[in-house]
Formats: structure tokens, sequence, C-alpha cells
């Protein structure tokens, strides 16, 4: 990686001696270097301009990777995974819970018509003549009957009750299953997303470390100390007179001290660094 206005650029030696002065391009650069933007490539963003994107670019990626770090896509992932499997396991017992209630019910009825059958059939074979005892079996009979049929609408309660769980079973697997591939596609994004910030990272402080000798160590220093408290933005350009950092339009006597100052031109109200153009 080649530094912005490196000596390897021959065009520098080319410039006209004595036009283009540092004190005409600001006030930043390094003491006792020759180096000085080149008037000529005016697309080309003033190096304090162009570390103060690469820094900001820095800061968002290390905001990325805390938050990747800190996996809080992921826990919020597996928390509403969590939720509704939860909900579905709960609906799952019940459905079981009266599952079983219908085989008790079912084996009741069972037992209840196998005694009919048994109490009826001693009515009609002739194994029982004493009318008393005859009524009394007529009697069981009608009370088995009426318990019976009492038990099987029971059953068709419980037939119905299971019916309408089963319809909340469904869409709820449904969310289940989107739920578990969702935290799936977070922790591979995740993983290939570290990767790739990493990366970016380690080449952003690459072009940093290309770019900071050129700087004077004080006004690097203020630099940083502006960007703690203004966050992130130490630097900023001058366009029509308006500070962008701040967005206020610097006053035209501050504006005229600024031009012809030596020392390092700051934002009248900010108080930024400001790169005049
Ligand atoms: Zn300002």
């Amino acid at each position: 990686m080649t530094p912005p206005f490196a000596s390897t650029d021959s065009s520098v030696e080319r410039r006209p001696g004595g036009v283009q002065g540092r004190d005409d391009v600001g006030s930043y650069w390094a003491m006792g270097t020759e180096e000085a933007p080149e008037p000529a490539q005016e697309k080309r963003l003033d190096p304090l301009l162009q570390l103060q994107e690469l820094d900001l670019s820095i800061d968002r990626l290390n905001a990325r990777l805390g938050t990747l770090e800190s996996q809080n896509e992921l826990r919020a992932g597996r928390t509403a995974q969590a939720e509704v499997e939860a909900r579905l396991g709960e609906i799952q017992l019940s459905v079981n819970e009266v599952g079983a209630e219908q085989r008790r019910l079912e084996g009741d009825v069972d037992s209840m018509q196998r005694k009919i059958d048994a109490e009826q059939a001693r009515l009609y074979d002739g194994s029982v003549a004493n009318i008393k005892e005859l009524q009394s079996i007529e009697a069981e009979v009608a009370s088995l009957k009426g318990r019976k049929s009492r038990t099987e609408d029971r059953m068709l309660e419980l037939m119905e009750r299971r019916e309408e769980l089963e319809e909340q079973l469904r869409p709820l697997e449904g969310e289940a299953k989107l739920a578990r591939e969702r935290v799936a596609e977070i922790e591979e994004g995740a993983a290939k997303e570290l990767v790739d910030i990493e990366r970016a990272l380690g080449e952003r402080a690459a072009e940093r470390a290309a770019l900071v000798p050129q700087f004077d160590p004080e006004l690097l220093r203020l630099y940083e100390e502006i960007r703690v408290q203004k966050r992130g933005i130490g630097a900023a350009a001058l366009v029509d007179g308006v500070c962008q950092g701040c967005h206020q339009k610097l006053s035209p006597v501050y504006l005229d001290r600024l031009k012809r100052t030596g020392d390092i031109r700051r934002c009248e109200y900010c108080r930024r660094i400001l790169v005049l153009p």
C-alpha cells in the first residue's frame, strides 16, 4: 500500500518550488518534511481527512465487532427459539394428557359395555327367576347405560379439545422450525462476518500506519483528543466558509485570521481541526 503523497510520487519533485509553501496548505504537515498535498490532484482527499475517514471506518468496524462478539443477535435468536419451543412443549404436553385421558375413558366404556352385556344376558337366559332380582338387574343396566353415555359425552369433548390443541400445534411447529433456522443462519453469518471484519480492520490499520508518519505529532495528538470528545470526528473540511464538523459558518474576521495563521487551524465553534480547501 502506497501512502498518498509519499516521496515515491515523482510529481512531488516537479512541483514548482516556493509557490505552494507549507503555510499555504495547512500547518499540520510534519515539521521538516518536504511533502505537501499536490495542488494538481484536487480530487484526492486531504491526508488529515483521509485519516478521519479511515478512523470512522475503523470505529464502525470495531462497533460491529463488539456486537458480534457480545453475540446479541445470537442471544436474541436463541431466546426466540426457546420461547416458541416452550410453548410448543406445553401444548404437546396437553395433547399427551388429553390422549391419556381418552384412552382411560375408552377402557371405562369397554368395561361398562361388557358389564351391560353380561347383566342383560342374565336378564334373558332364565338363570334369574326372582322378580325383585330381575328388577334390580334392570336398574343396574339402566344405571350403567347412563354412566356409559356420560363417559362418551366426555370423550367427545376430549376429542374436540385435542383437535383444538393440534390446530395450535401446527403453526407453532412452523415457527419453531423458522426460529431454529434463524439461529443457524446467525451462527453461520456471524462467523463469516467476523472473518470479514477482522480482515477489513487489518487493512485499515495498515492504511492508517502508512498515513500517520506524515503528520506532526502535536497535530495528531490534538486530533485524537478531539475525536474522543467529539464523537469520533477530530478534523473537518471547511467548505464555503462552513465547518463540516458542526455545520456553522465561520465569521469573515475569523476566516481571514485562519487563512493567515501558521498554527493549527480550528473551528471557531466546535474547535475541531479545520482543513481548508
Ligand atoms: Zn465546527
